[in-house]
Parts: C-alpha cells; sequence; structure tokens
C-alpha cells in the first residue's frame, strides 16, 4: 500500500477529526475492540470484480458477505452463454494478476472457459461459503455509522463497508421495435439464451451487429437454414487470429512461472501503454494504422463491391467500441446468411418486415441489441448521508468521482463503476487497480483516522467537469451512435490516458475527501 502523507492541509470539504493534528488524527486511543478491529463488508455481486474483492478481503482478514443474485458465480460470463460467446481481450491478460492461468485453450478464450476460470478460483479460495446466492440485495442504508444491508427474501444485516461490483453490461436492452410482442416464433435477448431452442436449420434473425451480433453470425450460420442479420450500421471489424495454445506450450507456462507471468506482462503492457492511451485519439497512428489493416481485411476477404459497401463504416475507426473476428468476414459470404442493410419497420407474427416493405421470414429472432448501461446497482434501493437516494443523485445520468464513490455516500465503493475505463483497459486489471485505492481508505478509516469516507463535493465536481472536457475531445465524440454515449452524447467512460489511471488509483489524494 503506498504511504498516506503525514499531513495535508484541510479545506473546507474535509473535516478535521476532534484531537487529530491537521487532517490526521492520532488515531483512537481506547484499546478495545471495535467494529474497526473486526469490520463487516458486504460485497455487491459475486462477477469477476466481486469475486476479486472476496479473495483480497479474504487476505486482509477481513469479514465479508457476498451478496448474488443467481445461483452462481460469473458475472457476465455466467449470464451471456449465446453461441460464439467469446473474450475479445487475450486470455492472458484477462486474467487476475495473482493467478495467472497457464490452461488458456486460445489466444481469446470461449465464454465457458472463462467462467469455468472464475469457478476454479471462487472453489480453491473458498468463497463460495461467503456468498448469498439467489438472493438480490434490495436496498442499503446509511445509518450514520453504518450500512444496513436488505435482500429481496428479506434479510437484513448491517456492514461497516459496502462494495458494489454489480458490473455495466448486464441489463438486457430490448429495443424499441414496434410489434416485438407480436412474433409469434421464439425471441430473446443474448444474454437471456434460450438454450431449449433448437437452432439447426432454422430460419433465424439476429437484430444487432455488435460484438455480440458479431460473434452470433460466426457460430450460427453454419447452422442455419437462413441467417438474416440486421445491421442497421457497420463496425469497424478488427480481424484476430483465433490460434489455440498447443499442449506443449501449456505445459510450459506451468512449468515455467515465469514465461507465465512475462507474457501476462507484456500483453498487458502494450495493450495498455499503447492500445488504451492511443485509441483516445483519432489522429494516432495507432488509429491510422488499424483503420488501414481493417480496410484491406475488408477489401481482401470480401468480394461482392455491393456486399463490401455494405460492410464498410462511415465513421472514425474507435467511435464505436472495436468489433474482433476471426471467422465474421468468412461467415456473412456463406450460403445462408443475408446482411440487411434496410431499416426495421416492425417485427409481425411470421418475421421483421423492413422499410421497404419486404418481409423477411424467421422462426426465431434474436436481440443481440445491448445493454442498459446507465444502470449499475439500480432498480437497488440506496440511501446514503441524510436519506439522499442515490436514484436521486443520479437522477440525469450516473458519475463517480474517479470511477469509484459518489458524495454523500460514505463507505460506500464501487468497481467498475461509472466513468471507469470500460472502453480501453482490461476490466481485471481496471478492477484490481481501484480495489487497491479502495483499500487504502479502508485501512486509513481502521486506523482510526477517519470516521467514515466519502468523495467531497467539490471534488467529485470537479473531477466530473474535467472527465467531461477530456472525453469530448476522444474519438468516441467523433460522430457516431455507441453505447459510449449518455444521453447528451457525452463519452461516460474514462477519457484519460492509461498512466493517469495508475498515478490516480497508486495513492488517494485526501483533500478530496470527507472523513468526518
Ligand atoms: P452493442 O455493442 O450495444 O450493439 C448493439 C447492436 O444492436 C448494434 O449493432 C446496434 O446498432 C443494434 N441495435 C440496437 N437497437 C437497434 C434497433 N432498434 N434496430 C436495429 N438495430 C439495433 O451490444 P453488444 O454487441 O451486446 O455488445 C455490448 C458490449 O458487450 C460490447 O461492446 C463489449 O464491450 C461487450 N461484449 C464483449 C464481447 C467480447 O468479445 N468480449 C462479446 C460481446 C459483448 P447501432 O450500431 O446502429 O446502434
Amino acid at each position: 500500500m503506498a504511504g498516506f502523507p503525514e499531513r495535508v492541509e484541510p479545506n473546507d470539504q474535509n473535516c478535521l477529526i476532534p484531537g487529530g493534528s491537521a487532517f490526521f488524527p492520532a488515531g483512537r486511543e481506547d484499546t478495545a475492540m471495535t467494529n474497526r478491529d473486526e469490520p463487516k463488508f458486504a460485497i455487491i455481486g459475486a462477477g469477476m470484480s466481486g469475486i476479486l474483492a472476496a479473495i483480497k478481503l479474504q487476505e486482509a482478514g477481513i469479514d465479508f458477505t457476498v451478496f448474488e443474485k443467481a445461483d452462481n458465480v460469473g458475472g457476465t460470463w455466467r449470464e451471456n452463454t449465446y453461441p460464439g460467446i467469446a473474450c475479445d481481450v487475450p486470455s492472458h491478460i484477462y486474467s487476475y494478476s495473482f493467478e495467472l492461468n497457464p490452461d488458456w485453450g486460445s489466444f481469446c478464450s470461449p465464454g465457458s472457459e472463462i467462467q469455468q476460470y472464475f469457478e476454479n478460483i471462487v472453489a480453491k479460495y473458498g468463497i463460495d461459503a461467503h456468498i448469498r446466492f439467489g438472493d438480490a440485495v434490495a436496498g442499503a442504508a446509511w445509518d450514520g455509522e453504518a450500512w444496513n444491508v436488505t435482500t429481496e427474501s428479506g434479510y437484513a444485516d448491517h456492514f461497516d463497508w459496502v462494495i458494489a461490483a454489480t458490473g455495466i453490461l448486464h441489463h438486457p436492452k430490448r429495443p424499441d421495435i414496434e410489434g416485438l410482442d407480436t412474433f409469434g416464433g421464439d425471441i430473446f435477448h443474448s444474454a437471456q439464451w434460450d438454450h431449449d431452442v433448437e437452432l439447426d436449420g432454422k430460419r433465424i434473425a439476429i437484430i444487432g451487429n455488435g460484438s455480440t451480433g458479431t460473434q452470433l453470425t460466426g457460430a450460427l450460420a453454419p447452422r442455419a437454414k437462413k441467417l438474416s442479420l440486421f445491421m442497421r450500421t457497420p463496425q469497424w471489424v478488427v480481424p484476430i487470429e483465433q490460434t489455440p495454445y498447443t499442449e506443449e506450450e501449456r505445459e510450459a507456462f506451468r512449468t515455467d512461472a515465469d514465461l507465465l507471468r512475462n507474457l501476462h506482462e507484456s500483453l498487458s503492457d502494450s495493450f495498455h501503454h499503447g492500445f488504451a492511451s492511443d485509441i483516445l485519439d483519432k489522429d494516432a497512428q495507432m488509429v491510422v494504422d488499424m483503420e488501414a489493416v481493417c480496410t484491406a481485411e475488408l477489401e481482401s476477404k470480401i468480394a461482392d463491391p455491393e456486399l463490401r459497401a455494405k460492410l464498410t463504416p462511415d465513421y472514425t475507426l474507435g467511435c464505436k467500441r472495436l468489433v474482433v473476428s476471426h471467422n465474421f468476414y468468412e461467415a456473412i459470404q456463406s450460403d445462408p446468411v443475408e446482411v440487411v442493410r434496410t431499416g426495421i419497420a416492425a417485427v409481425e407474427p411470421t418475421g421483421v418486415r423492413t422499410d421497404d416493405g419486404v418481409l423477411h421470414e424467421v422462426d426465431i429472432v434474436v436481440l443481440a441489441t445491448g445493454f442498459h448501461v446507465d444502470r449499475f446497482m439500480r432498480p437497488m434501493d440506496i440511501s446514503g448521508v441524510d436519506g439522499v437516494m442515490l436514484d436521486d443523485v443520479w437522477a440525469e445520468r450516473p458519475s463517480a468521482y474517479l470511477s469509484l464513490g459518489v458524495h454523500g455516500f460514505p463507505n460506500f465503493f464501487m468497481l467498475n463503476g461509472p466513468n471507469s475505463p470500460v472502453g480501453n483497459f482490461s476490466l481485471i486489471a481496471t478492477a484490481e487497480m481501484q480495489f487497491g485505492y479502495i483499500m487504502q481508505l479502508v485501512e486509513l478509516w481502521r486506523a482510526g483516522q477517519a470516521d467514515f469516507v466519502h468523495p467531497s463535493e467539490q471534488a467529485a465536481i470537479k473531477f466530473d467537469e474535467e472527465r467531461v472536457e477530456a472525453a469530448t475531445k476522444t474519438v468516441w465524440a467523433t460522430g457516431c451512435r455507441s453505447w459510449y454515449l449518455d444521453d447528451r452524447g457525452i463519452p461516460f467512460a474514462w477519457p484519460f490516458p492509461f498512466e493517469r489511471f495508475t498515478a490516480e488509483m497508486a495513492e488517494p489524494k485526501l483533500g478530496d475527501y470527507v472523513t468526518s
């Protein structure tokens, strides 16, 4: 843990703790056991971030309960089970830094393998014993000293700290298309896959061609009798090799820990220090080069000029979340596939009618239409100081100081919360850094140097102003429709380089916090 400065000048937003010298108090003097010696933490969600928090709290000897609404761990990897699901970040980056996995099967792993990775880790650390499965948190209320967490089953208990690890891509978005409910066949969202529905030999419509629709197309094209891909906006598709690791390579990773660590670090370094920062700037050479690679791939793989035109984006690469694929262009040129660029007028009992009046008759409609990314923990009722509701604070849109905390919500922190670097950094590396930061605040509180901790209003406003200013200069704001944009059309993700994030996460600026 990075050390705290010995003295921080107070400002009007933080409060001096009585008996302390300047910002720092001498620390509590009583020796009796208090909740700070044996604090209780609530972790909301048992996905990647929640499992991380649980392991780290366990290592720190801190008592915790994980609340998980479903009956298994894994978060997005538990919920998304659609055919073709895989991670678009190399597996050796998409691993906890303390649990590198020599057994990844391929460069970018399929979803089931990632789910298994998380289940194995939960078993290894014995985290299951701390998880309340099938018990969704209904609310959390700050009573001035602790959080009263209540669940839908009626359970209630007090916790000193709450870590919300509820993810961002977990509220499926059904599109606003007329007649969706009138469809006579099977219709479901990609994140709510109905595995009872037979796919082979069926006429299938996929609405949406983001990362999900693209992966689905690759997986369903060989199985469908007819596959209609409804593509409102073409994507920049980055080619990747889906190379399996050989048994010899995996054995080498198993027996040589340095080899495995070096691979993780070199991939992480090039990803974070190259891609993560360059992609913010539309004029960066990396963006220009990547656009050239994608264009060359499109031109070499798609022979038909009419189809090529349908697939050619008219916005800057990186404006929308990049789609990567090893098989999309092959799949869409296979016999059963039709790319439909004409707008959807309505869904009818027997199919999808487009604006040109054509009815595309299908048996199954898959909605690969993305997620409500502004919900986070909601619809939970979360009330902070003086009963202020988080829903009211976030009435316009969610935001969080440094992506972690909200003014008025003491000892309540988020992993991969609003304004996190969802678009360009590894979510696991992000969560690990965020958790390390939060633990520094926890230690401050445990040492008796803070009654509680939450960002000051002034600091939160200042951060948000700076973030918005930077966001409007990123490639995400160059004119496209994407889930990165808030209701004003301003990108909500972390708009600064990776180095800024690591610097911020290295050590909290205590002057930005209210502590008593
Ligand atoms: P998405 O990127 O939000 O894409 C939604 C798609 O649905 C877009 O093509 C959108 O068209 C289309 N759409 C939405 N409403 C529509 C309507 N009313 N009519 C026609 N088309 C409509 O969602 P996603 O593909 O599920 O991906 C979301 C994110 O999940 C990804 O960006 C990624 O971060 C993550 N993800 C990752 C992986 C992975 O490989 N790791 C896989 C899947 C998902 P427009 O483009 O015109 O808006």
